[in-house]
């Protein structure tokens, strides 16, 4: 199977030829990722309006890119995958309609992927992870504990009351005027900062609930950053190591709370498994936390590349073969309208369609 997989939901135009013979190993035969980092740092985040009109202008020469890349003809790919939810709505148009046009034109199936299921089944892409695992997607949109136990079959054990994680990353940046995107520059300024100079908060830690909060522990270092300003270089990195070690520990509880209830919801499962996704995953601190925490619970850690852990389309061309490969083909994704929010938990609706 020969899938051409689009990816427009958030700030990446993205396009990728996935191929799965038999029983070998998938292959991704081309990733294209144009990052629009640059359109949107002006203005410290990600400008949906902006967003939506760039795709527009990249998308043709993405798929252009990607095709030629994978050496695959457009009459040989065997469907269309694009991404249809949740996202910028601007975005996932561009994309969905883009897809029809190019299956309608080809007369391929089309098939209407949720981004998160995307990001759900990479780890079957890269590390041909059996089911189930556990998933924690931490990104600039998402911050989600997700039970991952067969195509289309999902559960959300654990989700953001506030802010996602990589949304306070940014947002402390911020703060503190490191440059967009924030994630990255916290990190570094965070290596040469003391991480107990000041004792922020861990939200949620030892809370029976699952859930993450992050909106607490991004006004405790506001409150901090004004109470000593005017900020040297050295507060800025004792702040950063500081929130990041907060980060790491608040995680490291909400995660091996998770792990538990795996265990006991799975415990014939010999070799449990956790895997990270979402640019978050980018930070060695948080991963090093991870990593611990998986060996001590004796879990099995999986992190795929950055590549394929931040938004990309070859993660939406898998989820296409794995959904095309599992007979979930049934409606017709011609019809479907692309969605802002689409929970995972509700994929078990099959969506794909035939050639027009
Ligand atoms: P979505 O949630 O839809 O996947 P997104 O584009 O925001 O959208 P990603 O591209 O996966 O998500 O990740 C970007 C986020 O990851 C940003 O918030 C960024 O600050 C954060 N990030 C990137 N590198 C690091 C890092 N080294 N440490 C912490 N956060 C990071
Ligand atoms: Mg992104
Ligand atoms: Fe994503």
């Amino acid at each position: 199977i020969r899938v051409l997989g689009i990816e427009t939901s958030c700030d990446e135009t993205a396009a990728s030829v996935v191929a799965l013979d038999g029983a070998s190993a998938p292959d991704i035969l081309s990733n294209v990722v144009l990052s629009q980092i640059a359109e949107h740092a002006a203005f410290g985040g990600v400008v949906p309006e902006i967003a939506a009109r760039a795709h527009v202008e990249a998308l043709d020469g993405i798929v252009a890119a990607a095709l030629a890349d994978s050496g695959v003809k457009l009459d040989e790919i065997d469907a269309i995958a694009a991404t249809a939810g949740p996202g910028l709505v601007g975005g996932l148009i561009v994309g969905l309609m883009t897809a029809k046009a190019i299956a309608a034109a080809a007369d391929k199936p089309l098939l209407a992927i949720n981004h998160l299921e995307g990001h759900a089944l990479t780890a079957r892409l890269t590390d041909g992870l059996a089911f189930p695992y556990l998933l924690l997607l931490v990104s600039g949109g998402h911050t989600q504990i997700v039970r991952v136990a067969g195509v289309g079959d999902y559960q959300r054990w654990a989700t953001t009351i506030d802010d996602a994680l990589g949304e306070a990353f940014d947002k402390t940046a911020k703060m503190l005027g490191l440059p967009y995107p924030g994630g990255p520059n916290v990190e570094k300024a965070a290596a040469k900062g003391d991480p107990t100079r000041f004792a922020f908060p861990r939200p949620m830690k030892g809370a029976a609930q699952p859930d993450f909060s992050f909106s607490g522990l991004k006004t405790a270092v506001r409150q901090a950053a004004q109470a000593i300003a005017p900020l040297t270089d050295q507060d800025v990195a004792d702040i950063c190591a500081s929130f990041q070690t907060a980060v790491a520990d608040a995680l490291a509880d909400r995660v091996s709370r998770a792990l538990g209830r795996f265990r006991t919801e799975f415990p014939d499962q010999h070799e449990p498994a956790l895997v990270v996704a979402g640019g978050v995953a980018a930070n060695r601190v948080i991963k090093a936390t991870l990593e611990r925490l998986c060996t001590t619970a004796g879990f099995r850690f999986v992190a795929p590349p950055l590549k394929l852990c931040t938004d990309n389309a070859a993660m939406i061309a898998w989820a296409g073969i794995e959904r095309l490969r599992a007979g979930l083909d049934e409606e017709n994704a011609f019809d479907f309208v692309p969605r802002s929010r689409w929970p995972l938990d509700t994929v078990s609706v099959p969506v794909v369609g035939s050639g027009r």
